[in-house]
This record gives structure tokens, sequence and C-alpha cells, in this order.
């Protein structure tokens, strides 16, 4: 089946500007991401890792003499992870193309990963990323990718961007009608208590908004609006002073 178009997220207000290939440098660093048959290599840049993950910055500061081997080993990576960064480091953006159904080519699972490897790595840019690639794939295949839940809730940190978007989007598009009695079984309790909170906030009754009272057009159109809410535009801020000459 066919996806429908991806909504267009506005630009971020805090977005960092993307180094210019001029300042890429002519350091090359081989990075070998997992283990054993689920090995890859990739050639990056080092300016380009450091300037956007504090991570990096701090391994592979100081004067790399040329006789350094300049390899970063990183076994217990997912490399299907740091493909999409790499991608993102070249190109700002996580996938090359859509597939022919016009759908994002990451599952929500994997981009739940890049931006539990952004928060890890320092790579704030990263995580936001990946919320508006979220965003964008939930809307286009309008699914709600609960799927995920049990691995954001074990893998990052309260009130995050990602957490609050998957409980916007759990609390205003799942039908509950047909899982709530089940719903402890499905889903983390922490989620649960989160989508109820929102609710109780909201104050205009969140469970199921967008099904009935607003519409999923007109939810469509206001939600990639307010992908920002999801960033975090505090550390983001950081990292882009924290480069500057
Ligand atoms: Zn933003």
């Amino acid at each position: 089946m066919k996806a429908e178009a991806l909504v267009e997220i506005p630009k971020c207000p805090h977005a960092k500007p993307r180094l210019s290939p001029d300042d890429f440098g002519d350091q090359l660093f081989l990075v070998v991401v997992g283990k054993g048959d689920n090995e890859r290599r990739f050639t990056v840049f080092r300016n380009l890792l450091t300037y956007h993950s504090s991570y990096f910055r701090a391994a592979l500061g100081g004067d790399w003499k040329e006789s350094t081997q300049k390899t970063v080993n990183l076994p217990d990576d997912d490399p299907d992870v740091f493909r999409a960064f790499h991608h993102w480091l070249y190109y700002g953006t996580l996938y090359s193309q859509l597939t022919p159904e016009g759908k994002v080519p990451l599952s929500a699972y994997l981009i739940a990963k890049v931006y539990v490897f952004g928060d890890a790595r320092g790579i704030p840019h990263l995580c936001n990323a990946s919320v508006d690639l979220l965003v964008q794939k939930s809307l286009s295949e309008w699914v709600f990718c609960h799927g995920v839940l049990n691995y954001v809730y074990d893998n990052t940190p309260e009130n995050c961007g990602l957490r609050r978007l998957l409980v916007k989007f759990g609390a205003e598009t799942y039908r509950w009608t047909r899982n709530v009695r089940n719903a402890e079984q499905n889903f983390p309790r922490m989620f649960l208590m989160d989508v109820m909170i929102m609710n109780y906030e909201d104050g205009t009754y969140a469970l199921g908004k967008c099904l009935s009272k607003v519409g999923r057009a007109k939810y469509l159109e206001t939600i990639a609006k307010e992908a920002c809410e999801y960033h975090d535009h505090g550390q983001a801020a950081a990292d882009t002073s924290a480069t500057k000459n």
C-alpha cells in the first residue's frame, strides 16, 4: 500500500549549520561497528565526527600523528544505526530515498535506536532528526508504533523528546477502546502513566483526540508544525556553541 506523502517539517530555529566540505580536513577515521558477521566498516572525516558529537570530540580530540592508527571500535553498536548516522553526517538526512511505496525506509525501531545512539554519543541534533523522521513516518503511514515503547522506555531518560512524542501519538491517535483492558500487559507502565498525565493536563481529553474532535486532516497539518516541541533545544544549543571558535 502506498504511504501518504511525507509532511514537511519546518526548519528548526536551533538547527546546527551543516559543516562545509571545505572544513572536513584531511584526517579520515575508520569506524568499525558491530562484531562478528554483523561487523561493518565506515570511513569518516574526523572533523565531521567531532563537530557533531561531544563523545567523539572527547575521544578524538588532541593531536593525531600520521603514525597513529586512526580506528574507532564500536563493537556494541548496531551497524544499521551507524549507517543512518553516517548518511546524516554527510547529507543531513537519515536515508537516501523513500521505498517504491513512498515509505520511509527505516523502521520505527531503527529510528528509535538512532535516537538512543544520538543520546549516548552526545549528538543532540541527530536525536532531533530522529524525532522529525518519526513524526513523518507515523503520519504518512498513519500507524502508532507501539512496538518501540518497551525499548524506548528502557533506554531513554524520563521526559525526553522521543517519549513525549510517543505519549502524544499514543494519547491522540491510538484507538484505546480496543485495547484499554489489556493495556497493562501491552505497554510499559510508565508510558501509561505519562499518557494519563498528558490526558489530564491537556484539558481537552486527549485520548483519541484526532480521531473524533479535531479530525485527521487537521491533525496532520498541525502536528508537523509542532515537531520542534519534541526537540531538545537546550542540549542542541550547548552543542552548537561548544564547537564555535
Ligand atoms: Zn527544534
